[in-house]
């Protein structure tokens, strides 16, 4: 009986060393902090977080950071909106020139 858990367990290792092996399809997960608490969810190749900042920008701190956990078991998403970018002040290099 131990010798086949140990053989499991063994191969559990291996498997854990193998993660592109592993494709994961739906996910749920929450994240406490502090006084606030957000469900992140990944289903359909889709991820959603009950928090603000994904509402705007569909994607957020807590769906990367599982995307990097779970690294290549799951596919990294890109933001589809981009959000605007401060204002481009062009400086004058003329001052610079020799
Ligand atoms: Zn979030």
């Amino acid at each position: 009986m131990y010798s086949s858990l140990i053989g499991k367990i063994e191969k559990a290792l291996r498997y854990a060393m193998e993660p592109h092996q592993v494709s994961i399809h739906q996910l749920l997960a929450t994240f406490r902090r502090d006084h606030s608490e957000y469900d992140v969810a990944y289903v359909d190749g889709k991820w959603q977080c009950t928090c603000a900042f994904f509402e705007g920008y569909t994607t957020c701190s807590h769906t990367m950071a599982l995307q990097r956990t779970l690294g290549m078991m799951v596919p990294e998403e890109l933001p589809t909106r981009v959000p605007p970018g401060p204002a481009v002040h062009k400086k004058s290099c003329s001052g610079l020139q020799s």
